[in-house]
């Protein structure tokens, strides 16, 4: 049966609730009747919990027992294009669909009555007396010329207490309103004229127009280096997407959401767009969710949840940085927003722009394919370039062990001091060591909970795993021999570097970036800041410092180990090495001066150390589409991960088992199974983990097989069966 629009009352509809049920449930329609996708309230028990109305009630049940849905909430309806949208996310990652709901209703206090707040605002009478702290408030009021200020923002811009404005209403000179907490963002202007493009970005820009303005599907690769002016050609987009009278949607990875960007917004659109990442906070989230459901919010900037936010009429996404690994979602609901931006658009005839400097290999093979247009930004704008990149032969460098920075190296960023120009070191390794080792025993110091090595980190004077996060203070024995004061490091890791840049630069100001040393990315977008602005001569970084940020005077980039991503059985290990080491390289010679970059490996000779050198990236690309083809793996092939996690390993273990013994499912649709075998990292938190891969051909159903295939098995208690689609990391 097609499902209605509006049930009347008494109506038997099924309600989709945020609860851990593998169902719908049925309510009857309240007084007035409900819309199809309404929001709304219902009995659970003895509690009340959101809902959405999900269509015709299943029934087979005693109608006279059935509840009734106890409010529709004053939220707009879900749309139906947003309701496909979570189902076929649901179905390609296997997720339950009230995880989707949550992932859809992600903001608080949706079920409560539309809240209103008191603004303060200049009146038409006198108070009767004239005090000096009533004349401040007023000169404040006259001085915004009509705006409404909160009680708080007023006395405090005025500089005078709350009960001083409380004092002035009965004058009338102040007035008192009630108005919607949650407020519309001012408008942006689609006319306001935008920067003169060059002819490469104009062509690319005028090719976005038109798909927006066509308003049906449409998917474009972005490609340019850093600097090319993607942005500046994508809000071109965003502008035509504005005329229409449509929303736009700009994914960007969350380290790149900076407040320069945000100003850059403001001073093209002439205000600024509605934020949506973990830097929101929890009102303005709730203003930014209803906003966007109700068009008073044209233009969300946000990381990738802002996907499942209701737009009304969404006309554009773009998806910045395309190919950067925070897209992929790895906990809860495992999706890509990337893919899943796609998805969206199809589905209410939107375009979508990936920008990247170095797509990913599915991106680049769906252009291929003839699925995605591409347009290409050949230079960057103005005078800046590539900069040159040379390996340094580590192996004729005779480094001691201690040491991570080669003399030609060392030479190269003391050329930059004396020029007054910046160097980037880069390694992308967080804490002071990898490794700590007993020099008695040999022993290695690792987590209690995982089966990893714990690395010192000398800032906070601790050892951390980075698999759970679990600190210890550095011991003064070997745990294992008892030996006193034999521990040592082995191996670098930035706090590390950047000792050993104190040492041979001591006149040298150098600032560490790494993401474990900023209590909040505030703190680090500021210390990112100060350096734009020059503050420092070298900076030490992880892979923090290889996204978005432009740092105009840096001129040479050192990449410590550039081997360092090629280890390790990730299939896209050569990819993201090969886009790491571009990205990194980008950062120097951003602005007029010509940048350098030097890459230390103990195989110059690698081919993905050469095709970063030679910049050939289509070469790289085809050798890497022809290497996975063979291999039959994504994006050629469909994969999937299993993880079997539980805290005892022989449960864990009899339920793999298990599984692998009923694989018919798999085997119906040619599916390969590999596994079960203790995952890489066996043991984190105290869970020990098994692993399955399965890999089937482009076309077969490996989402259907894989549902049938573990729902053969009723899971024991503590034990966790998680699926990964596409799986990115295989830890
Ligand atoms: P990308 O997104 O490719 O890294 P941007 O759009 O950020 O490139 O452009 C890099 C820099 O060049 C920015 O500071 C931007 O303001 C400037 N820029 C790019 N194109 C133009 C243009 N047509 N006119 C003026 N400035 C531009
Ligand atoms: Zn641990």
């Amino acid at each position: 049966m097609r499902d209605a629009e509006f049930y009347p009352e008494g109506h038997l509809v099924a309600v989709l609730t945020c609860e851990p049920l593998d169902r719908t449930l049925d309510y009857k329609a309240p007084e007035g009747g409900v819309a199809m996708g309404a929001f709304v309230e219902v009995p659970l028990g003895p509690r009340k919990v959101l809902g959405c109305v999900w269509g015709e009630g299943l029934g087979g049940f005693d109608l006279s027992k059935a509840r009734s849905i106890s409010t529709v909430l004053d939220l707009a309806p879900m749309r139906e294009e947003m309701r496909q949208f979570l189902e076929k996310v649901a179905a390609y990652t296997l997720t339950p669909m009230p995880a989707m709901l949550r992932l859809a209703t992600r903001a608080p206090g949706l079920m409560n009555p539309p809240g209103m707040r008191k603004v303060y605002r200049r009146g038409e009478g006198r108070p009767p007396r004239e005090t000096d702290a009533r004349s401040k408030v007023l000169e404040t009021l006259d001085e915004y010329g009509g705006l409404s200020f909160t009680l708080k923002e007023l006395a405090d811009t005025a500089g005078v207490t709350a009960s001083v404005v409380k004092g002035m209403l009965p004058s009338g000179a102040v007035i008192e309103e009630d108005t919607p907490r949650d407020l519309p963002f001012r408008r942006l202007d689609a006319n306001a004229p935008g920067n003169e493009l060059t002819e490469a970005q104009e062509a690319a820009a005028t090719a976005l127009r038109e798909d927006v303005a066509a308003e049906r599907y449409a998917t474009t690769l972005l490609k340019g280096v850093t600097g090319s002016g993607k942005t500046e050609v994508y809000l071109e987009a965003v502008a035509q997407c504005l005329k229409q009278g449509r929303q736009a949607l700009v994914l960007l990875p969350e380290i790149a959401l900076t407040s320069a960007f945000l100003t850059r917004f403001e001073e093209r659109f002439g205000a600024r767009p509605a934020e949506w990442h973990s830097g929101v906070t929890m009102t303005e989230r709730r203003r930014v969710w209803k906003m966007v459901g109700e068009g008073g919010a044209q233009v969300v900037i946000g990381a990738r949840s802002a996907l499942y936010l209701p737009f009304q009429n969404l006309g554009l996404i773009v998806v910045d940085e395309e190919h950067d690994g925070s897209y992929k979602q790895e906990d809860g609901v495992h999706y890509n927003a990337r893919d899943m931006a796609v998805l969206r658009a199809s589905l209410c005839s939107a375009t979508v722009v990936l920008a990247s400097a170095t797509p990913s290999l599915e991106t680049w093979a769906n252009v291929e394919a003839g699925k995605y247009k591409r347009l290409d930004l050949e230079s960057r704008y103005g005078p800046a370039v590539m900069p040159d990149m040379h390996a340094l032969d580590m192996r004729g460098e005779k480094l001691p062990s201690t040491r991570f920075i080669s003399d030609t190296l060392v030479g190269a960023v003391k050329k930059r001091m004396e020029r007054g120009e910046q160097s980037l070191l880069f390694l992308n390794r967080r804490g002071f060591a990898p490794v700590t080792i007993c020099r008695a025993c040999g022993h290695q110091i690792a987590c209690d909970h995982c089966d990893a090595r714990m690395v010192e980190h000398r800032f906070l004077k601790r050892l951390m795993c980075h698999q759970c996060g679990e600190t210890k203070p550095m011991p003064e024995a070997c745990p294992s021999c008892g030996v006193e004061g034999r521990l040592a490091p082995v191996g670098p890791g930035v706090e590390r570097l950047a000792e050993e840049v104190a040492e041979r630069f001591p006149e040298a100001k150098c600032a560490v970036l790494s993401s474990d040393l900023f209590a909040s990315a505030r703190a680090l977008k500021e210390q990112i800041q100060r350096i734009a602005e020059g503050d420092t001569d070298i900076i030490v970084g992880t892979q923090l410092v290889a996204k978005g940020h432009n740092f105009p005077n840096l001129t040479l980039v050192g990449v410590i180990d550039a081997d360092l991503g090629l280890q390790g059985s990730d299939l896209r290990a050569a990819e993201r090495t090969f886009q790491l080491m571009r990205q990194v390289a980008g950062r120097a010679g951003r602005s007029e001066k010509k940048g350098v970059a030097l890459l230390q490996t103990y195989q110059p000779e690698h081919p993905v150390i050469r095709a970063i050198l030679s910049g050939d990236e289509e070469g790289f690309w085809r050798a890497e589409a022809a290497e996975r083809k063979m291999a039959g793996v994504p994006p050629y092939g469909r994969m999937a991960g299993i993880i079997l996690s539980g805290p005892d390993l022989a449960v864990v273990t009899d339920v793999a088992n298990h599984l692998a013994r009923i694989a018919g499912p798999l085997q119906r649709i040619n599916a390969q199974l590999f596994g079960p075998a203790p995952a890489p990292i066996a043991r984190v938190r105290g869970r020990h983990r098994i692993r399955f891969l399965v890999k089937a051909e482009k076309s077969a159903p490996i989402q259907a097989a894989l549902a049938e295939w573990v729902g053969q098995v009723k899971l024991p208690n503590n034990v966790r069966l998680q699926i990964d689609i596409d799986p990115q990391s295989f830890w």
